[in-house]
């Protein structure tokens, strides 16, 4: 984990919100935005985001839940809008170095568009 990004201003994701760096805002409020993946991992890659710069679930605090549950209800949204809501789909959040986490600013990904293998 390369510490360097860990703040809001180095912070990729960020950098996005800020338009300083291009990205597909495909949904934007509030409580969190939606670009899709620049590598994507399956048809429809998207990685909901909160506005906020959190970086890790353990700085989990409770005025953050709200945040937590509009991200979910986003994604619902956006897996109807992306045709997968029917087909099914996955979110996942990478934790820490051995999820294979990248960028340290909390994200939902969501995949789908193909048939998705089991975790590993
Ligand atoms: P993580 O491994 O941290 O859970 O996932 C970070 C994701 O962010 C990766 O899937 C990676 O492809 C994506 N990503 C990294 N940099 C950029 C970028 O500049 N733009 C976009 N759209 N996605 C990015
Ligand atoms: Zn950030």
């Amino acid at each position: 984990m390369n510490g360097n990004t860990e703040t809001p201003e180095n912070c990729v994701f960020c950098k996005i919100r800020r338009g300083e760096i291009p990205g597909e805002m495909l949904h934007s409020d509030d409580d969190c935005f939606v670009i899709r993946d620049i590598n994507p991992a399956s048809p429809t890659h998207l990685l909901i985001i909160p506005t906020r710069h959190f970086t890790y679930l353990s700085g989990l605090t409770d005025d953050i839940l709200p945040v937590i549950g509009r991200m979910y209800m986003v994604a619902k949204q956006m897996a109807e809008r992306e045709g997968v809501s029917e087909s099914g789909y996955r979110l996942i959040v990478n934790q820490g170095e051995q999820s294979g986490q990248v960028v340290p600013h909390l994200h939902l990904h969501l995949i789908g568009g193909r048939q998705l293998g089991a975790l590993g």
